[in-house]
């Protein structure tokens, strides 16, 4: 028996013995309700965090993303960084989660924050995204100290704000502080629900933006008086479609994005108004006739590694440009609202590679490597941080994401802690460096 799978055993033994202790933690996050927006009881879940982190021998620190989006003393955006030093120098491992859930919405059959565990599966909303995810962290790095007490270089968890209102009072915050820079950690797992036989390498860029078409009021019987701007709108929307959406199918990726449909440029129109405001809805009269002056409407373009962001914005503006040399009178504005580029960590990443084994340990079959279709928080780690040794891996299924009774399965939780255990037997001590 090699040194790596006497250690693997104790291990996975110690993950076992913890399995009631995983299911409570669950249940304890998934009962402080996170809900974002508008964040909140972040403090209350970060206190917990740092309470459990700190009995396990982490130094705890508590971060309050100042002045980002959405942060007021009434709803602070509170981040929670944890750090446990092993015996020697070396590199370090962190576990990112956020605790942030979305709205409950309508159609549940269980209580969103009752955690009920009924057949093996724990109910909630976060169960799956991503809370049960962040407890199979801490028990796997809990059982991984126990077992190897000796441990070089370091282990660090986080929670943090946001993730689902795009990060910026959390991860990316952090990020700026200087927490995910390559001298402070090495690598980097998230643990989303991407499955406990897949790793998520990266995700596909993103820019929204919104056009607006000028136009000028006028009455409504005698629209040639005016210039209506649903009309030149309209004219941009059919040359999208007769230019823009088939060049974009027929632009296809290497990503191995789920799912499959999404493994080619996309562009969804987010929104689209124009002329008269909608009347209040206990107005009961009819609409005025008047020539719309204004139109607008908001693109979301996803974008593919392969696709220079720069072509992704000129590819547009060439477009109303061409419908401008085609209209008279035609004028639009086009103002971006934000974008990310989109990442990919490297398959021969030290991080890619080790939960990779660990897979095939603990699970007995290779890996899927996939890439999302939208992003995480692996963007900020990527571009602020500048740490490209960063994965996606976590239990659950991201199909149950935001959905009514969304669950987390309790051997799903076990078994990927296990991975992650095995991960940092392998980065973090010798066992791992002697085992294949
Ligand atoms: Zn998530």
């Amino acid at each position: 028996m090699s040194m790596q799978s006497e250690t693997a055993e104790k291990l996975f033994q110690a993950i076992e013995k913890r399995r009631d202790d995983l299911i409570a933690l669950t249940q304890d996050l998934v009962r402080i309700p996170t809900i974002n927006p508008p964040g909140d009881h972040y403090l209350e879940i970060c206190e917990y965090l740092k309470r459990r982190l700190t009995s396990s021998g982490f130094a705890v620190e508590l971060v309050r993303g100042i002045e980002t989006p959405g942060d007021s003393d009434r709803f602070p955006r509170w981040n929670v960084i944890a750090r446990r030093d092993g015996a020697t120098t070396g590199e370090c491992v962190h576990f990112n989660s956020h605790t942030d859930v979305v709205e409950v919405g309508q159609g549940w059959t269980k209580d969103p924050f009752g955690a009920e565990l009924v057949d093996g599966r724990i109910y909630g909303r976060g169960t799956c995204d991503m809370k049960g995810g962040m407890a199979a962290s801490i028990i796997a790095a809990e059982a991984f100290i126990d077992v190897c007490p000796e441990y070089s270089g370091a282990i660090e968890i986080s929670g943090t704000a946001d993730e689902e209102t795009g990060g910026y009072g959390g991860v990316a915050y952090l990020a700026e502080q200087g927490y995910f820079s390559p001298e402070r950690v090495q690598h980097v797992i998230i643990p989303e629900p991407l499955q406990k036989d897949r790793i998520c390498l990266g995700h596909r860029g993103v820019w929204w933006a919104e056009i607006e078409t000028h136009g000028e009021i006028a009455h409504g019987s005698m629209p040639f008086l005016g210039d209506c701007a649903v009309r030149h709108m309209g004219a941009v929307l059919s040359e999208m479609e007769t230019s823009l959406f088939p060049a974009m199918a027929a632009r296809t990726t290497e990503m191995p994005v789920v799912p499959e449909g999404a493994r080619q440029s996309t562009m969804n129109i987010n929104s689209f108004h124009g002329g008269q405001e909608e009347t209040p809805v206990d107005f009961t009269g009819f609409p005025s006739p008047c020539v719309p002056d204004s139109a607008r409407m908001i693109i979301d373009r996803r974008f593919l590694i392969e696709e220079d962001f720069n072509d992704v914005q000129k590819e547009i503006f060439d477009l109303l440009e061409r419908v401008k040399s085609e209209r008279d009178s035609f004028s639009y504005d086009i103002r971006e609202l934000h974008h990310v580029i989109p990442t990919m960590t490297d398959k021969a990443a030290p991080v890619v590679e080790s939960t990779a084994k660990a897979i095939k340990s603990v699970l007995g079959q290779e890996p899927e490597y996939v890439v999302s279709p939208g992003t995480y928080d692996q963007k900020h780690i990527d571009r602020i941080g500048r740490l490209k040794n960063c994965i996606a891996y976590g239990p659950g299924l991201l199909e149950l994401a935001h959905k009514p009774d969304e669950y987390i399965g309790v051997d799903d939780m076990l078994d990927s802690a296990k991975v992650m255990g095995l991960c940092l037997i392998d980065l973090l001590t010798d066992a791992g460096e002697q085992g294949d």
